[in-house]
């Protein structure tokens, strides 16, 4: 039978009896005052109970101070195991700890801050350094015909510089990784590669809102300068200083309203041709002119009508 099972469930009853015993060491390991109501009791086995009092300290809500009690087998006397302040079921704690180099966000790192990455760090693997390169007069170098020995004999012997100094293969070599950048202890693995992919992808690709709404892809703005490297595949750099994406490495398939052909720029507006001519200038004539005799002929009809009546 195991020694859980031989526990007893249902608490000692003088354990349990015990509250001001409990009470009495709990207030003694508190600060005055905060010890509050006895809450709960918990068989922990046999003449073995611990009591729960409500704990009234700010900055605790939630805890309780736990005293165990016990008494010897055949004993009367319960004495004090121990008295702990113990979260309980809704208690305020604090977040889980999390180690430094875990807790660090993008954008944390400031003027003057040390990031060292780890040895075994996955986003690198080694890069070419020249090292593994075989001596040039070892038993597994690249051979030399024989002219380029004797040049280098008769060079030895004169003091001049042999023909061709530089030329040879692992200067060549060393020269073409310079040139592709491979020349550092560790360049980024494909598991960098592709982390670096997606978390580019995630601000300034092809899903964005933005690109979702722009008339062209990136692909084909002016704007876009290419990289090098495996990325430049998907990826280039936005050298517009209108896209919210300046400076930024964005996707290919990314894209905004600053694509350089794409966007249609409205011609001015040719005005309409006025309605009332405000320039040209009209005639009112003061009087009818003198030859025109309709105007006193209808005068004259007025008068006689005045007349008779
Ligand atoms: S201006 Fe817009 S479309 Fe052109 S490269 Fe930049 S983000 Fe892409």
């Amino acid at each position: 039978m195991s020694a859980a099972t031989t526990r007893s469930r249902t608490p000692d009853r003088l354990c349990a009896e015990a509250v001001d015993l409990a009470r009495a060491a709990a207030e003694e390991a508190a600060a005055p005052g905060v010890v509050g109501e006895h809450v709960a009791l918990v068989s922990e086995g046999d003449r073995v109970v611990t009591h729960f009092f409500e704990c009234r300290e700010l900055g605790y809500r939630g805890w309780r101070w736990a005293v165990t009690v016990a008494r010897a087998s055949r004993a009367k006397v319960v004495t004090v195991d121990e008295a702990v302040l113990l979260p309980g079921p809704d208690a305020l704690l604090a977040p889980e700890w999390v180690p430094w180099s875990e807790r660090l966000r993008p954008g944390d790192l400031g003027p003057g801050d040390l990031l060292p990455t780890q040895a075994d760090d996955l986003r690198l693997e080694p890069g070419y350094t020249g090292e593994d390169e075989p001596p040039p007069n070892s038993a597994v170098a690249p051979s030399h015909d024989l002219e380029e020995r004797v040049e280098e004999e008769d060079a030895e012997l004169t003091g001049r510089a042999p023909a061709g100094t530089g030329d040879d293969g692992r200067g060549a070599i060393a020269a073409v990784a310079d040139e592709l950048g491979m020349r550092r202890a560790r360049v980024l693995s494909r598991y960098g590669l592709h982390i670096a992919a997606d978390r580019w992808d995630e601000s300034f690709g092809a899903k964005t809102p933005m690109a979702q709404a722009a008339p062209a892809q990136c692909v084909t703005c002016g704007f876009l300068v290419p990289i090098a490297g495996s990325l430049r595949q998907a990826f280039g750099v936005c050298a517009n200083e209108f896209s919210p994406a300046d400076g930024r490495v964005v996707s290919l398939a990314y894209g905004c309203g600053g694509h350089s052909e794409a966007a249609v720029m409205p011609k001015p507006p040719v005005p309409a041709p006025p309605v009332h001519d405000t320039v040209a200038t009209d005639e009112f004539p003061l009087r009818p002119a003198p030859d025109s005799g309709s105007v006193t002929a209808e005068t004259d009809t007025a008068s006689e009508d005045l007349g008779h009546s």
